[in-house]
Formats: structure tokens, sequence, C-alpha cells
């Protein structure tokens, strides 16, 4: 009874901050009355930077609130009915079985130097290089790149493909060349090292470790379901401008990087998503990359793109370790038998099943055919210690 009455309570909490975060847009401090999508290096020193980052401070706030209710409830539910449990991440919480901490790999320390830098370029990238560069499109959620106005990114022209086609056609070539040229040399890796949104869901996943809290572990099933959605959602993203829509306005992208480099926009339902989104990639890795439009774009080119990810099968014991460790549910990776090249169009290059696998160079990334990073024993051991009579125990 105890546990029925926290269930309800902590049901109509959490639909309680649901609403509010969906009705936010309504109140005055988070819709602007006028989108000033001006932006200058004076405007973010002054304290109306402060004033345009309250809505990113509600969004936060009202995603910690989401967390910690959601965190609540599962307890309660987990209390009352053991099935429960079987979403709790047995690899990431204090259980048996958890992933060994290993000691830090080049690789994930320049991954996230890289992720770091470059989101911190895209959104005040603008300011930094000027106008210059604004004829460049980025293929990431870049809105905030060019400083006097959001249709320079290809982000902005994949989903309004009917105002693309109106441009000059040096702006067309310019516009495909600096696209695909993108794509073509880093595909999927700009998930791995350059997408804003693929960084914040990581620190999300950080924190969710760092406080031991179970995430959700995916089956097969439920990562299949995710694949409608996301075909549904590139649908949505290039073809809702044809319809009179605008992707933008739903975008949670907006929430964050324009409001970062000081442009006022009103948030509506993107703020909404936002929280979403933070709450997902706190419970499961990567999360909204599940659905991303951008990112399903990116994954048609990942057969010519110079990133791969590379299986020595022969030394390959199918332990599965890369599976349970890819946080996009790839299975190929460990069932594939005779192909050497084993990437897939939904592998964001994050490393991690390199990282897990405990064979050595049974699993690499290249670029260029030049080998980036591969998987080693000796790096997996550094996770266990020795006990008294020599056994390594964790
Ligand atoms: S899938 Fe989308 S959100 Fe995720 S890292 Fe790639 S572009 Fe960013
Ligand atoms: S296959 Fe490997 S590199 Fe690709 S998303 Fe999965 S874990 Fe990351
Ligand atoms: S983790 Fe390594 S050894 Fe295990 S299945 Fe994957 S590639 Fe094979």
């Amino acid at each position: 009874m105890k546990s029925t009455k926290r269930i309800i309570i902590t049901t109509v909490i959490c639909a309680g901050i649901a609403a509010l975060a969906y009705y936010a847009w309504m109140f005055s401090f988070y819709q602007f009355e006028t989108n000033d999508f001006s932006t200058s290096i004076e405007k973010i020193m002054s304290f109306d930077y402060l004033a345009t980052l309250v809505p990113l401070f509600i969004i936060a706030g009202l995603a910690a609130a989401g967390i910690i209710h959601v965190v609540i409830l599962r307890r309660a539910l987990a209390k009352t009915d053991k099935k429960h449990s079987h979403f709790a991440d047995v690899r990431t919480g204090r259980q048996k079985g958890a992933a060994p901490k290993q000691r830090p790999v080049l690789f994930m320390i320049l991954r996230w130097i890289a992720m770091i830098a470059f989101s911190f370029i895209m959104i005040w990238g603008g300011l930094i290089f000027g106008m210059k560069m604004s004829s460049l499109s980025i293929p990431v959620l870049s809105c905030p790149w060019n400083t006097e106005q959001m249709t320079e990114s290809s982000c902005y022209y994949l989903s309004h493909l009917n105002e693309l086609f109106e441009l000059p056609w040096q702006s067309i070539l310019v516009f495909l060349a600096s696209t695909i040229g993108f794509i073509i040399l880093l595909g999927r890796a700009i998930c791995g090292f350059l997408c804003p949104i693929g960084l914040i869901q990581d620190i999300m996943d950080k924190i969710r470790r760092k406080t031991k809290t179970e995430g959700i572990k995916m089956n097969e099933k439920m990562y299949g379901a995710a694949a409608p959605v996301r075909w549904f959602m590139v649908l949505v993203f290039t073809g809702l401008c044809f319809a009179g829509g605008n992707f933008c306005n739903f975008c949670p992208a907006v929430a964050v990087s324009p409001i970062l480099a000081g442009m006022s926009t009103s948030l509506y339902v993107s703020g909404f998503l936002m929280i979403l989104v933070l709450m997902g990639g706190f419970f499961k890795r990567r999360a909204f990359c599940m659905v991303c439009p951008l990112g399903t774009i990116m994954g048609f080119f990942h057969k010519i793109s110079l990133f791969r990810i590379k299986k020595d099968t022969q030394s390959c014991t199918e332990c599965g370790a890369c599976y349970e460790a890819c946080p996009m549910g790839i299975k190929m990776i460990y069932t594939e038998r005779e192909k050497v090249n084993v990437t897939s169009a939904n592998c964001i290059m994050c490393g991690e099943c390199i990282r897990c696998c405990p064979e050595d160079k049974a699993l690499f990334m290249t670029c260029a055919g030049i080998k980036l990073y591969t998987s080693s024993r000796k790096t997996i051991m550094s996770g266990y210690k020795p006990d008294k009579t020599g056994r390594y125990e964790r």
C-alpha cells in the first residue's frame, strides 16, 4: 500500500513536471517578444546574456526533476514487481557483472577533447571567425555558426529544401560541396566527435554513471522499434517545409546552441523536447541519436566515408561484449563472420565496442585505411587487479 501511494504521488509529480515543461513556452521568460538572432561578443559579455540563458536553466532544472522522479518511481516499482528490474543496466550499476573500470584510453580522451572543442566552435564559431566562414555549410546542429542569421548551415537547408532551390546556383553548389564534402570525409564520425547534442548526451550518461544510477537496458526488439521512428523523423525533417511547416520549431538543438550563442529565440516545443533528450540521454546513452534525422541522413553515406570499423574475424571469439557496449545496439559487429568492414549506417564512431572488446586487435577503427584505435586485452585487464591468490577479480 505504501509503495502504491508512492507510485501514485510520483506519477502525479511526473505528470505535473511534464505539463509544466510542455506549457513553459507560454511563460514570458521563456518566450521572447521577438526572435532576436543577432549576437556579438559584447552581448555575451553583458548581463543580457544571463537573461537569455534563463530558458536553459529552466530546461536543465525540469530535466533534473524529471530524472529524480523517474528514479524514485522505478525504485518503487522494482520493490513491488521484480520484473521491472529487468530494465536495469547490469553493465553500469553496482551489480555483479558490471564492466570494470579501465585506465583512460588516449582515443577516448581525444574524442572528448574534440567534442568539447568542436561544440565550442559550433556555438561561438560565428562570433570568433566572423562572416568569412558564413557560407561554409556544417552538417550538424550548427544554427548559431553564422553571426547574422540562421540560414547557412546544412542543417537549415536540409530541413528547408524548398528554400534551397530558390538560391543562386553558386550558393547551391557551395551548400552541396561543403555538406557532401563534410559527410564523405567524416561520415558519422561527426556524431562521435563533433555534434554538440552528442556531447550533451554523453555528459548525461557520465552523470548517470557517476551517480551509480541504473540505466535502461534495451533489447533487440526495442532497438528495432526505433527504426520506424527514425524514418518518420527523416520524413518530417525534410518534408515539413513543403507542407508549410518548419522543423526548426521542433528541433531540440534550438533550445541549446542558439541560446548559448546569445540569441533570444522562443523555444516553443523545442524546449520540451530538449528536456526529453536530456532525460533520455541520462537513462539510455545517446537515446536521441537513435532517432535523429540528421544522423540518419549522414548514415546514408557510411559506405563512402573515410571512417570504418573493422574486424579480424579470426581473432574474434564471439563474446558479444561489443554489442553489449554499443549505444546504438549494432549487433552485426559481433555476428558478422566473414566481412572485415563491419561499419553500420547507425554507427556513430564512438569506439565503445573497441574499448570493450577483450581480444587483441580483433576490432579496430580506421580513417582512410590508417588505424586509429585497436582493441587491446592489456587495456581490458587494466580494470582487474589480482587478489592474494594471484587470481584476477574485480
Ligand atoms: S545522431 Fe544527431 S544528435 Fe546524435 S550525434 Fe549525430 S547529428 Fe548529433
Ligand atoms: S559499433 Fe562501435 S563505434 Fe559504432 S556506435 Fe556501436 S560502439 Fe560505437
Ligand atoms: S567484443 Fe571483440 S571478441 Fe567479442 S564479439 Fe565483439 S569483436 Fe568479437
